[in-house]
């Protein structure tokens, strides 16, 4: 354990559950308080009374919570963010007008959208490449290329990039490597011990868990690093609230059982799609036939809780799909304890719109959550079978 417990226990249930939260010094108290004080009090003209002044640059709950996401992803530091888009905006400021960011081809339309809208016009230079071509990789790589922005499994088409030869050939030209582990989680992936420089989470999904919060982290090793994202955390003021450093420690408690159950069932879901007759395409990396399949065996304990798949039938069957579930909820976001279905062309993935990101206009997405599975098969066994 790197941070915040003098507590023994360095495996990733315990850590989740202890990591930043010893028992309150002050009241014995096992959940650790939520501190919404905004300031602290100084007992002289430049001395605060402790380690606080202005809760912006530094905060108990965010603390706890800090300590917690470093320790689950095995960092020497954590920092978390309002949303997972502000954890990634805090990296690429530490970037220079003429720098160049080559990121997957397959992205969180969200990210593409900070990348394209708000960076470019700000002089920053950006590529998407298929990294499971490192063919690809290396040719694309430029003199000013500082950073690979690399998802795995990719959002939504669950295409797993090899992370460990990603970084190879990265740090080879001095360039730093950026994993969304958001679909993975720590549970089921490590980037830091494949080589990465920097892991990024949009906490919002698995990490939250149960779709009433939003955020963001990044855990990472490096001094220099950190220090020039923590200055960027209180400069630019991304934060999270206490309330909200509460509740997502209180979901990371349950973290590795859900994700755990979640990849259990997500398996027979997706076996279940592939053999039945209105589908034309499943993307899930548990799959035999997937592509990425031997290489997420190795490089992830297990297969994670996202499934795409193109049905027969074009967009109109997908659209019938969409409307006759029952159970499954239509909305966006993923890695709840509800299962969701969404068509990411028009959701999370709007800003590829019409782009060299544009998805298949036939794909959905679902996000297996922890009903029982039968209840999920039996709903999509309803739903496909209008088409
Ligand atoms: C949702 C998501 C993000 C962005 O996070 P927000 O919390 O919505 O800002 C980044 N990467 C991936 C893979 C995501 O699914």
């Amino acid at each position: 354990m790197k941070e915040g417990s003098n507590r023994p226990g360095h495996r990733i249930e315990t850590l989740a559950i202890h990591a930043g939260q010893p028992p309150d010094p002050a009241t014995g108290a096992v959940v650790t308080p939520i501190n919404m004080s905004a300031n602290f009090e100084y007992v002289d003209l430049e001395e605060t009374r402790t380690e606080y002044g202005y809760a912006r640059l530094k905060a108990p709950t965010r603390d706890a919570l800090e300590a917690c996401l470093a320790a689950i992803e095995g960092a020497e530091h954590g920092l978390a963010f309002s949303s997972g888009i502000a954890a990634t905006d805090v990296i690429l400021r530490t970037l220079a007008p003429g720098d160049h960011v080559m990121a997957t081809h397959d992205l969180f339309g969200g990210t593409y959208g900070l990348f394209e809208n708000v960076l470019r016009p700000r002089g920053l230079d950006f590529s998407y490449v298929d990294m499971t071509d490192l063919a690809a990789v290396e040719a694309d790589f430029r003199p000013r290329t500082r950073l690979l922005f690399v998802e795995t499994p990719t959002n939504p088409l669950l295409q797993i990039i090899d992370l460990t030869r990603i970084c190879e050939a990265a740090h080879r030209r001095r360039a730093k490597v950026v994993v969304d582990n958001t679909f993975a989680t720590p549970v089921l992936q490590r980037p830091l011990e494949l080589g990465a420089d920097i892991v990024l989470h949009s906490t919002t999904k698995f990490m939250g868990g149960h779709s009433d919060l939003m955020g963001g982290a990044l855990m990472l090793d490096d001094a220099d690093d950190y220090t020039a994202f923590k200055f960027l955390q209180y400069q630019a003021g991304a934060i999270p609230g206490a309330f909200d450093c509460w509740l997502m420690l209180r979901s990371l408690k349950t973290l590795v059982v859900r994700v755990e159950r979640g990849c259990e069932s997500a398996r027979r879901i997706a076996a279940f799609l592939d053999g039945h007759p209105a589908i034309a395409a499943v993307y899930y990396p548990g799959l035999a036939d997937h592509p990425g399949h031997a290489l997420a065996a190795r490089q992830m304990d297990d297969f994670g809780t996202m499934i795409a798949f193109q049905p027969k039938g074009g967009k109109e069957a997908a659209s019938r799909i969409f409307r006759a579930v029952r159970l499954f909820i239509r909305a966006s976001s993923l890695g709840a304890v509800e299962s969701l279905i969404v068509y990411p062309s028009s959701g999370p993935h709007i800003a590829t719109k019409d782009t060299e990101l544009a998805l298949p206009p036939d794909l959905l997405r679902l996000s297996i959550g922890l009903e029982h599975v039968d209840d999920l098969i039996e709903d999509l066994d309803q739903a496909l079978a209008e088409n």
